[in-house]
């Protein structure tokens, strides 16, 4: 299992931040503090590639 970097919620700061698997294959990045979540993919990896990218945005 790779190691994946989660940055900080791009809207509230928080680094309370998860992968939350939804259903099948299908993985999100959630924040705990303000609820923000990524978009949907089918890997852990693209689940915080994804929301790693909004951060940067
Ligand atoms: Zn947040």
């Amino acid at each position: 299992m790779s190691e994946i970097n989660l940055k900080p919620c791009p809207h509230c700061g928080s680094f309370k931040t998860c992968i939350r698997t939804m259903s099948y294959f299908r993985f999100k990045v959630i924040c705990k503090t303000c609820f923000a979540a990524g978009g949907a993919r089918f890997t852990k990896e693209e689940a915080a590639k994804v929301w790693n990218r909004r951060v940067m945005a």
